[in-house]
């Protein structure tokens, strides 16, 4: 599996701030935030299935417009995986016919243009040789995060996340586990906001990586702007010794 990073960042601004999205070989988004808008409309009409992680704006901000843009590109439908409740949440909210036209209900040369997938957190999907399951987060909405397994290795992403006692015992079973990509939106500063807003911070980071009994290189998503060196100096202090390094914009996994 080729994974590319579309946008990791917790805000725009700027020619390197995306929100969040990965493209996982030609054909498959992992979230659909801003950083999606950068590829060409030739790569948005390849990418046959999209997981959502939750139904936060800046992780689906592109999800919309994608879909429109291609619709009249492809031959069958865009498949969009969520949990029941973020599917729901997307429905009413978004494709509603208010802000945008619900594009499970129109068809192009007899076809849907996309279609929804529930998805439970512990089931596994399989595209080929490519297994992605959903994994738990816990959020201020229902939340997921993505294991994605190529059989030679996995990579594990948290999406928008706090503490989360349940996640590590999943992660810590993974015998392939080379990376894992994780959230700190917010500096310590900032820590009454990160428990608030469910996301973490440096000192709830290290928290968590302490529960973490594999080796895996661990990277930092989802930074705030206008606070990245301060957010990364922080963890630098608190958690060196997990070597994590902060995730960056077009950076390419493969396994
Ligand atoms: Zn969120
Ligand atoms: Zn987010």
């Amino acid at each position: 599996m080729k994974v590319r990073i579309l946008g990791c960042s917790g805000g725009i601004g700027g020619h390197q701030l995306r929100t969040t999205s990965m493209l996982v070989d030609h054909d498959i988004l992992i979230d659909a935030g801003t950083g999606v808008a950068d590829l060409s409309l030739a790569e948005l009409a390849m990418i046959d299935h999209v997981f959502i992680t939750h139904s936060h704006l800046d992780h689906i901000a592109s999800l919309p417009l994608m879909i429109d843009s291609v619709a009249d590109m492809r031959i069958k439908p865009v498949t969009v995986y969520a949990t029941d409740a973020t599917l729901e949440i997307i429905q009413n909210h978004i494709f509603n016919w208010a802000i945008w036209p619900d594009f499970s209900e129109i068809s192009i040369r007899e076809e849907a243009v996309m279609q929804y997938q529930a998805i439970r957190v512990g089931q596994q999907i399989r595209l080929g040789e490519r297994r992605i399951s959903a994994v738990p987060a816990e959020h201020t909405v229902p939340a997921v995060g993505y294991h994605l397994d190529s059989g030679a290795g996995s990579l594990v992403f948290t999406g928008d996340t706090t503490s989360n006692d349940v996640f590590w015992p999943v992660l810590n079973k993974i015998a392939n586990l080379r990376y894992l990509i994780i959230e700190t939106a917010f500096s310590n500063r900032e820590k009454p906001l990160a428990i608030m807003s469910k996301h973490l911070c440096p000192s709830m980071l290290i928290d968590e990586l302490a529960k973490l009994e594999r080796d895996a290189k661990i990277y930092i998503t989802h930074l705030k702007p206008g606070h990245i060196e301060l957010i990364m100096g922080e963890i630098e202090e608190c958690a060196g010794d997990f070597k994590p390094r902060m995730l960056q914009n077009n950076q390419i996994f493969e396994f």
